[in-house]
Parts: structure tokens; C-alpha cells; sequence
């Protein structure tokens, strides 16, 4: 097999389906995120921390989903909630008990999730609360920080991947670069960018630019940006223009819900007007959700006539997600947190360790359950310094050529998130992989 990367595959069972995909869906994948040269693994089934491909190898799956898996493959509680709910049927125009309880069961976990409206992905979710920010402030301007992923909705993707050449607009703050071709000018001009570890600058953007502000959307941990903590000093200027100017604050917790059983927003002490939920709260089936205080929900009730903004979805809070949410969560207590936390921390730990003892110049980020390797010397706290240079840029594919090889599995840029059905051996295996496969890509 050999594609348009010039690389060369053995003619293996994923490599055949690898070229028949090609033929029907464009780039042979449907999703870029998921696609590496020369192809990746075609998954068969999976089983619990492990991903069985066409060709019978067992991978061990450090991706999980894009981390929305927090139990692994298969998880027996998760397929038993399934196959109760799958019987009785799989979507209803009218709602059920189990998108209460749901609903019951976040709130539980942060009082701060008071209501809650499910739909079917983070992307719609993020939609959701910048369409709720407008309806609660009547404007429609929003900030957001550069190079932080949010989906792919058409504001929270600006300057997403900007580059160094298109990094500062004429006053040197952060331009606001189109991710996508053809997103329409309006978009930028309503989208601030702000630098996730500049304080100052942060503070001089939002006194300008705070009063015709809707909301700022923020990811404490964005993995984008490093995977590494926003500075307190940044969060209490986003805080201080919120409060001064009445924006909306919107915690995006997609991914960093994991990171503590009541979410990322009380570790970092954020009160946010809307969090954006997905991935681990639907347990492996498609799922998003807007939620936060009852009187900032009250912008999408319609019960007393019209709601100011309208959330709709044929398939919200659908009963197999429900189902799926409730047994993720309900075996993702405090406990199951901090023991897979405490297997993060491990394995980080080994990792820099593995590193500093070979002398070379990487470092593994990340917190909790979630890890990044940045295989550079210099420190990383944002988006920018996080950008791979141009030989890193090379080296990662090729790291994570060679953990693909002896059999683990980790996001292109070579992040990954820990499931519950990982032990210490697991993470022993991870890192002792990682940290050989470093040393050969340095000493190569
Ligand atoms: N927000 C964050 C922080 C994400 O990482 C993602 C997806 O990776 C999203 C939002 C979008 O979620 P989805 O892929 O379910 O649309």
C-alpha cells in the first residue's frame, strides 16, 4: 500500500479497508483527528482497555474516543444499561425519566450544574451556551483563547491553528485567523482572541473590547494550549471583566470534566454562567450538554411561552446516551477519580523522570487522567509555545509511529487519556514505551 504520503504499509486487513474507505468518504476518514499515515488501525471490537483491530492485534487504546471514553471498551455495566434500554426502544418524541436523572446526577456532582438541556455532541453544546450568552446579554460579540479547541462550531474555531506569521493583529494582541476556508468575515470580526498566559494583556484586550462582549469561553486546561493550567492571574481578569461588564462566562468542560468527580470548574474556582459538557457524561454514545444556574438556564424556557433561544434536536437526551451516561457516572465516583487521577500522576512522573535520566530535553504535561508529551526544552504555558518547532513537528508522527508499533495507541500529537480498567501495569507499559521510543527518535 502506498498513499499520498509516500509512505509504505504491508497489505494488512486495515490496510485493505483503509483503501476501500478511500473510495467512498474523502481522505479515506472521517474525522481528520483520527487519520495518520500511512492509515490507522481499523478497530474490530474493543475490550476494556483494549482495542482489537481486522488483523487480530490488541492495541492498547491510550485515545479512547478523543477521551470521551473513561471506562475503556465494553464496559460491562455500560453494555448492560444498553441492552436494558435498546429493548425498549431507542428515541421518543416525548421525555423520559432517564434524561432527569441525568440531570440529577450532574447537579449532584456540582451544584453549580443546576438545569441542564442534553444534546448530541460538545460542538452543540458550545453552540448552545454562546447562543444562550447572546440571548441573556442581547449582544453578540464573544472572546475566546487562542489556539483552545471548542468544536467546530464557526466562532469557537477561530484561531485555532494560527500560525506564526498570523499570530498578532496592528495593536499586537492575538489575531483572529480563520481556521476554515470560507468562514465568513462577520465571524472573525466578532470573535476576540485572547493570550492564555498574559494577564496584563488579557486585562488591556477586555477593557476594551468587554462591553460589547456576549461571553468569553474558557477551557482551564486546554489541551491545545499545552495541556497545561491557565494562570490564575488570566482567569481573575476574565473574572474581573465579567463581573464589570456583565458577560457571560462559559467553561468548557467537554474533555476536563474528568479531571474532578464535580468537573474542572471547581477546581480551578471558576463560577461559570454555562459549562459545556460531553464526551465521558454520555459513556461512549454521542452526547453533549449546556448547563449551569437555573437563572441563566431560564434563557432557553419555553414553558412560558416563547424562550429567547431556541434548543431544539431530534435526538437530545436520547435514551441510549442516557442509559450510557448514567452507568459512566455512576461508576466514575470520587474513588474511581482519584485512583485514575493518582495513575496520571504516575505516569507522568515516570515519564519526566525516564526523560531527565537520558538527559533529553522533553517533558510530559497534562493533569489528572490526560497527558501530553511536548518533546522540546522550553517551557510551555500557551498555545504558541506548545506549537510543535518544525523538527518536533516531525519527531511526534514519528513517536507516535513507534508506540503505534509496540502496540499502544495515542492521539497524532501524542496526548492520550487513562481509563478505569487500566492498572499500574498499564501505565508502566505506557511510559517505559514512551519514554524508549523518545530516546530512539533523539539518538536517531
Ligand atoms: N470542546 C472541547 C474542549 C473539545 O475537546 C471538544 C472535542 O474534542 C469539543 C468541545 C467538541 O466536542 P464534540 O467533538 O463532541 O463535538
Amino acid at each position: 500500500l502506498r498513499n499520498d504520503t509516500g509512505l509504505e504499509a504491508p497489505m494488512t486487513r486495515s490496510a485493505a479497508a483503509f483503501l476501500r474507505e478511500q473510495r467512498v468518504v474523502p481522505g479515506g476518514s472521517m474525522r481528520h483527528a483520527s487519520w495518520f499515515a500511512p492509515h490507522p488501525p481499523y478497530a474490530a471490537r474493543g475490550e476494556g482497555c483494549w482495542i482489537i483491530d481486522l488483523d487480530g492485534r490488541r492495541i492498547l487504546d491510550c485515545a479512547n474516543n478523543f477521551f470521551s471514553l473513561a471506562h475503556g471498551h465494553a464496559f460491562p455495566p455500560i453494555v448492560a444499561a444498553l441492552t436494558d434500554a435498546i429493548a425498549k426502544g431507542t428515541a421518543f418524541g416525548v421525555p423520559m425519566e432517564a434524561e432527569i436523572a441525568l440531570a440529577e446526577t450532574l447537579r449532584a456532582r456540582n451544584p453549580r450544574l443546576e438545569q441542564t438541556r442534553f444534546c448530541n455532541s460538545g460542538t452543540e453544546a458550545v453552540m448552545a451556551a454562546i447562543k444562550g450568552a447572546r440571548g441573556v446579554t442581547g449582544r453578540h460579540r464573544i472572546a475566546k483563547f487562542e489556539g483552545c479547541y471548542h468544536g467546530s462550531y464557526d466562532h469557537a474555531e477561530v484561531s485555532l491553528e494560527s500560525r506564526p506569521e498570523e499570530w498578532d493583529d496592528a495593536a499586537g494582541n492575538p489575531a483572529s485567523i480563520a481556521y476554515a476556508k470560507g468562514t465568513p468575515p462577520a465571524v472573525l470580526a466578532d470573535t476576540v482572541v485572547l493570550p492564555y498566559a498574559d494577564a496584563d494583556r488579557c486585562a488591556a484586550i477586555l477593557k476594551r473590547e468587554g462591553p460589547s462582549l456576549a461571553a468569553i469561553i474558557l477551557d482551564p486546561q486546554a489541551s491545545k494550549a499545552g495541556m497545561v493550567p491557565m494562570p490564575a492571574a488570566v482567569i481573575a481578569a476574565v473574572q474581573q471583566a465579567c463581573a464589570r461588564d456583565g458577560i457571560m462566562l462559559i467553561v468548557d468542560e467537554v474533555v476536563n470534566f474528568r479531571l474532578g468527580f464535580g468537573g474542572v470548574s471547581p477546581l480551578f474556582g471558576l463560577e461559570p454562567d454555562f459549562v459545556t459538557l460531553g464526551k465521558i457524561i454520555g459513556g461512549g454514545l454521542p452526547v453533549g450538554a449546556v448547563s449551569g444556574p437555573a437563572a441563566r438556564m431560564a434563557v432557553y424556557n419555553h414553558a412560558a411561552g416563547k424562550p429567547k433561544v431556541a434548543l431544539g434536536g431530534t435526538f437530545s437526551a436520547n435514551p441510549l446516551t442516557m442509559a450510557a451516561g448514567l452507568a459512566s457516572l455512576a461508576h466514575y465516583d470520587e474513588a474511581a477519580v482519584a485512583r485514575l487521577n493518582g495513575l496520571g500522576e504516575m505516569l507522568r512522573q515516570r515519564v519526566n523522570a525516564g526523560l531527565a535520566a537520558a538527559g533529553l530535553p522533553g517533558r510530559m504535561a497534562g493533569a489528572g487522567s490526560l497527558f501530553r508529551l511536548h518533546p522540546g526544552a522550553r517551557k510551555i504555558e500557551d498555545y504558541r509555545s506548545a506549537r510543535p518547532l518544525p523538527a518536533e513537528a516531525e519527531a511526534l508522527p514519528r513517536i507516535h509511529a513507534a508506540m503505534l508499533g509496540a502496540g499502544i495507541l495515542l492521539t497524532p500529537n501524542c496526548s492520550g487519556a487513562l481509563s478505569t480498567p487500566m492498572g499500574e501495569e498499564q501505565v508502566v507499559l505506557i511510559a517505559d514505551t514512551l519514554i524508549k521510543a523518545t530516546i530512539a527518535e533523539f539518538q536517531a
